[in-house]
């Protein structure tokens, strides 16, 4: 009576073991496989007859040996569970992944729960792994996360030029003039704006006025280092903030910026196309009462240009 009872015992706990669609192992202190689901074997092609008893890290060499066996350390010694979550790494055992609806994931994203299993006098000398399949999980939350920084890109960029928006652009340029405001070395801030624009559109059409707008940006990128920043402010005005740059090194930048365009020429529909550009400067000061009083500095600067003749740089008194 007492054989079939532990009989009838074993058969639900195997069929139990078998039916869940998670992964069971069960370890021994020396990583000998005790228990090997029904799950384990669909996704790894090894039956349970051939791994009882084995030592995990043979039939898995790929498993890092030693990372695994600091984590599993406490639910040993400590009797505590320990959690393994795809984020940390993304899988345990490289699984294939054969579900049609996720096929961005070439394999099996898992978390892993590590649980002590305490024998009757308390001393605990076995581990269960239970393995959750997460994939889909994981593969929305990548995809969110991509879509994420995709719109944050996009909600900064101006499209037709690829440099910085308004938007972004001011938020650069507050941030440097928090920065100037504690700090005693020098920014500077160009305003640009491309002369007689309305009579590029008038006289070519507005997609030609757009090519003019492409290569002057293509300009000022060619023109700037890394650490400045560009933004397109309006329809064919721009503006770069210098940081940790002197008005004297910026001039020089200008100069080079309008010596540039006044050179290029772009040929659209077979025709060739040239313009001009007038730039004003303003260093910063430290008698600004805000961001805005040294943009206007820089703005004025450049209605100066534009009163003297265009085409041409003029720095802020
Ligand atoms: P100024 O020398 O004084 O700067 O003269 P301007 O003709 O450039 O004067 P203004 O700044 O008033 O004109 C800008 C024109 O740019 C007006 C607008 O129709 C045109 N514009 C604004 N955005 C775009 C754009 O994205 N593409 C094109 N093709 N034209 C634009
Ligand atoms: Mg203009
Ligand atoms: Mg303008």
């Amino acid at each position: 009576m007492a054989v079939d009872s532990s009989l009838a015992e074993m058969h639900w706990k195997h069929d139990l073991l078998g039916s869940i669609e998670v992964g069971i192992v069960v370890l021994d202190k020396n990583f000998d496989v005790q228990v090997w689901n029904q799950f384990m074997e669909n996704h790894s092609s090894i039956v349970p007859s051939m791994i009882q008893d084995k030592n995990l890290f043979e039939f898995f060499p790929d498993i890092d040996k030693e990372w695994f066996t600091r984590k599993a350390a406490p639910a040993f010694s400590l009797k505590s569970p320990v959690f393994i979550i795809w984020e940390q790494r993304p899988y345990l055992f490289h699984f294939k992944c054969n579900r049609p609806i996720t096929s961005q994931a070439d394999y099996m994203f898992q978390n892993i729960t590590i649980f002590p299993l305490a024998s009757l006098s308390g001393q605990v000398e076995q581990v269960c792994l239970v393995i959750y399949d997460v994939t889909d999980e994981a593969v929305s939350r990548m995809g969110m996360q991509a879509l994420n920084s995709e719109l944050e890109k996009v909600s900064r960029i101006d499209s037709l030029t690829g440099l910085n928006n308004r938007g972004f652009w001011e938020e650069q340029f507050v941030m440097e003039y928090k920065r100037k405001v504690r700090s005693d070395s020098p920014s500077s801030l160009l305003m640009l704006d491309i002369d007689h624009f309305k009579k590029v559109n008038d006289t070519y059409g507005h997609t030609a006025g757009d090519e003019v707008i492409k290569a002057f940006s293509n300009i000022i990128k060619k023109s700037i280092r890394e650490t400045d920043c560009a933004g397109r402010y309006g329809g064919e005005e721009f503006a770069i903030v210098l940081p940790d740059t002197p008005v004297a090194n910026v001039e020089f930048v200008s100069e080079r910026i309008r010596r540039l365009v006044e050179k290029c020429t772009l040929v659209y529909d077979e025709v060739e196309i040239s313009f001009t550009v007038s730039i004003g400067i303003a260093g910063f000061k430290n008698t600004f009462k805000d961001s805005s009083e040294w943009l206007n500095a820089a703005d004025k600067a450049l209605y100066q240009a534009k009163e003297s003749g265009r085409n041409r740089v003029v720095l802020a008194q």
